[in-house]
């Protein structure tokens, strides 16, 4: 059993640009624990004027200030974990904060960079790596992840799915059994066998994370999201299990609701994640008092699923994150008063070990057996049925691996039966017996190889030595056939190895469509999704979305919206460091082949070497052939030397891979969110053109500035210059939740005057298509020219 405090962490997130920062300092000597300490200046706003500071000071495990990258992070909080979580023990991180302090960046990390993956990713590379190095267990692993909002659970990683909308994902609840354990019902358990497939569900539960997200339900402040990894373990023929789980746990904001100013639907939510925010708190009061017998878990979902992982039975760890500008310094104090409490509580983990049935009952079986032949001993009630043919052949084998064994130790077990241990007896007479009178045939087979010298006839010493020269000749012949068979395979295998090991796993695996940016549908097509080669239900997602749906009036100004979004230079740098990760892998990949291939050559040279060796054997036998060859000494010095560089290679190689997995994975997020923030956009400016139809001049017309027919013409010389029509879509706006329009006929005349007539449709979801996009690339670039000036 481990006995410790929960283990309570801080992290200062930077200031953004415009931000102030508070006064804070923080203090690493102290007797290990750090501390921190904010100054706020007393509340001048009351109507006295008063110069006096206020200060608080908290205590945590290790602040983790401004500067801190996500290894540290990683290697400081969760892998101490998530080695607990290997030996058996639960383990639960959660991160506690306002919104926007980096809760989601400490657990899950950033969108943007490599570098900036969080503690699942980093979690999920760390286990999977040291249970690949683990022979002597087998190791079984799944994943969940669960999202609560609204005291509602939601399974995040339903792969049938193609959720829109919270409520469209698969309702978790939860049910109590008779022993008060707590089962999830619907809460899918997916089996990763590796990390690339836990990944993949990871950013399955991401993706469907942020889809359901909308502008009036920030799910990701206001909700819950805890991701389970489980992780059974048995050592082989044993009966015992071992089961633990880690939950990282993205908690909603801690805010408080006054702050926020918010009424309605958003009160109500608030009120919900204050609430179940409180009952954790509670649950945590209630831990750490002593002789408490009663905890309040059932008070809400979270603290109900967490029931048997926060303090107690697990090794349990908190991240408050602190975002320490000056507006925030009240909502930093009370995350960091909640952490002191969190630290009050004591943990006691316990390996969670049960026992498999089915193993238990073979071995209850056998003991069972066992003491029902001693009972018979002891007692002397004999058996006097006869054996079966199964038991006697049994007993033959047992009899004949006996008297194989050279172990003088070695023992002839029966079992308490006396007809077994009889017949034992009888079958051993009957062999001796044999032996002694036969042509000693049985001796003959037992004898070994070095008895052979002591025969002593010339006779049957010639016999044997031509023998052993036609054997001799014969394998000579057969190794050189082999020879040659083995060449023809090996062959054929470079050749195909040549042409797929780099193209087509690497490419396969790996693929990546960076050209594919062209045409403003495809960019959302996502082929990389469809060419993953893996198992796991790959972001069935992003297939969901508009494809090639989109009107072309919303199209174009949807490339207009990308080239302007703050995104499209992410999407640039990863692309860049994609096609150059790329190009590395590639190289290393026919490293790798180069390698490989030089490593056969020098073990067909030790072949070579062995025959030559063999053959000189026969013909001119001398002592010197037994003995040490130092040329193939060489040989296999250098085999190892290749073998060496290829696994540095090959780590290397797979370290790439991750990373491009990752990149990609973190492209097609990026690329999501920008399709999301277009379509609530482009609603947006569809709404307000209702509201206020103030730009039209007539029923019919449309007033544009001549600077921006130049650049609508400049934008695109063959829906606007141009008379087209495309036929409305079928797909009623609003039914999968993207916001679809038609491509109107329209015409654009010459300015002659200041200002421009453009003849609408009549149609007004056509209408409505032309004047958001007018409005839309009116705003960017009156957004432009301000931010010029
Ligand atoms: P929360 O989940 O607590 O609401 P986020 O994790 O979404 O907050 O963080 C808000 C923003 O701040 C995000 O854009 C995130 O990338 C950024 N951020 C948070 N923490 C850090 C950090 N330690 N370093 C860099 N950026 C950070
Ligand atoms: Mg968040």
């Amino acid at each position: 059993m481990v006995k410790e405090t929960i283990r309570v962490y801080a992290r200062v997130k930077p200031l953004g640009r415009r931000q102030q920062a508070g006064s804070y300092s923080v203090d690493d000597e102290e007797d290990l624990l750090s501390s921190l300490e904010i100054t706020v200046p007393r509340d001048l706003a009351d109507g006295f004027v008063n110069n006096k500071r206020e200060t608080y000071k908290f205590k945590f495990q290790k602040i983790f200030d401004q500067e801190a990258k996500q290894d540290v992070i990683f290697d400081s909080i969760a892998k101490p974990v998530a080695e607990c979580v290997l030996a058996g023990y639960n383990g639960t991180i959660f991160a506690y904060g306002q919104t926007g302090s980096g809760k989601t960046f400490t657990i899950t990390g950033g969108a943007e960079r490599y570098s900036d993956r969080g503690i699942i990713p980093r979690t999920l590379s760390y286990i999977f790596d040291q249970l690949q190095k683990d022979s002597s267990k087998v190791y079984t692993t799944h994943v969940s992840y669960l999202e609560i909002y609204n005291e509602c659970g939601y399974d995040l990683l339903d792969p049938r799915h193609e959720a829109s909308r919270l409520e469209d994902l698969p309702k978790v609840t939860i049910m109590e059994d008779s022993d008060q354990n707590i089962h999830l019902k619907n809460l899918s358990l997916q089996q990763a066998t590796n990390e690339e497939e836990a990944l993949n569900l990871l950013f399955l539960g991401d993706t469907n994370r942020m889809i359901a997200e909308t502008p009036m339900n920030q799910a990701s402040s206001r909700s819950h999201c805890i991701f389970t990894i489980h992780v059974s373990s048995k050592e082989p023929g044993s009966a015992t299990i071992r089961r633990s789980k880690l939950h990282l746990v993205d908690l909603a904001g801690s805010e408080r609701v006054a702050k926020t100013g918010v009424g309605g639907h958003l009160l109500t939510e608030a009120k919900y994640i204050n609430l179940s925010l409180h009952y954790l708190e509670q649950v945590i009061i209630a831990l750490a008092e002593k002789n408490r017998s009663h905890i309040p878990y059932r008070n809400s979902m979270m603290t109900s699923v967490l029931r048997d992982s926060l303090g107690g039975n697990c090794m349990t760890t908190m991240i408050a994150t602190l975002s320490i500008d000056k507006r925030n310094i009240d909502e930093s104090i009370s995350t960091c008063r909640f952490a002191q409490r969190v630290a009050l509580i004591k943990n006691e983990a316990v390996l969670n070990e049960e026992i498999d049935p089915r193993l238990m009952i073979v071995q209850l079986k056998k003991e069972i057996q066992d003491l029902k032949d001693e009972l018979e001993l002891v007692t002397g009630k004999q058996r006097t049925s006869e054996l079966s043919q199964e038991e006697l052949l049994q007993l033959d084998e047992l009899i004949e691996t006996f008297l194989k064994d050279n172990d003088p130790d070695s023992t002839l077990d029966v079992g308490a039966d006396m007809r077994k241990i009889k017949y034992c007896f009888i079958h051993m007479k009957q062999l001796m017996n044999h032996s002694t009178t036969s042509d000693k045939k049985l001796l003959s087979q037992n004898i070994s190889e070095e008895e052979d010298t002591n025969i002593e006839s010339g006779e049957e010493l010639e016999k044997l030595k031509d023998l052993l020269q036609q054997r001799d000749n014969e394998i000579n012949i057969l190794v050189n056939m082999l020879k040659k068979e083995k060449k023809k395979a090996q062959d054929a295998l470079f050749q195909l190895n040549a042409s797929s090991t780099c193209s087509t796993v690497l490419e396969q695996s790996l693929s990546i469509n960076l050209e594919d940016r062209q045409s403003p549908s495809s960019c959302f097509s996502l082929k990389g999704a469809k060419d993953f080669s893996s198992s796991v239900h790959r972001l069935p997602l992003l297939s969901r979305q508009t494809g090639g749906k989109m009107s072309l009036g919303c199209q174009e100004a949807f490339e207009v919206f990308k080239r302007d979004h703050a995104d499209s230079i992410t999407i640039e740098d990863n692309k860049q460091l994609l096609k150059q990760r790329f190009a590395e892998v590639k190289c290393l990949g026919e490293k790798l082949n180069e390698v490989r291939s030089k490593i056969n050559r020098l073990k067909g040279e030790i072949t070579q070497r062995h025959i030559q060796r063999a053959a000189l054997a026969v013909s001119s036998p001398s002592e010197e052939l037994n003995m040490f060859d130092p040329v193939e000494e060489k040989l296999r010095m250098q085999i190892e030397e290749e073998k060496k560089s290829y696994k540095t290679m090959f780590n290397r190689f797979k370290g790439l891979k991750v990373e491009i997995e990752h990149l990609q994975l973190l492209m097609e997020k990026v690329k999501m969110k920008m399709q999301k923030d277009f379509e609530v956009w482009w609603s947006e400016e569809a709404k307000n053109l209702q509201e206020k139809p103030e730009m039209v001049t007539s029923p019919n017309t449309v007033t544009v500035y001549p600077q921006f027919i130049k650049s609508l013409q400049h934008l695109s010389t063959n829906s606007f210059s141009e008379t087209t029509r495309v036929s409305p879509n079928e797909d009623p706006a609003g039914k999968n939740n993207s916001i679809t329009f038609s491509n109107p006929t329209l015409k654009t005349r010459t300015p002659q005057s200041s200002s421009t007539s453009i003849p609408l449709t009549g149609d007004s979801q056509a209408d409505a298509d032309i004047l958001a996009f007018i409005r839309a690339r009116q705003r960017i670039l009156q957004k432009k020219g301000l931010e010029n000036k």
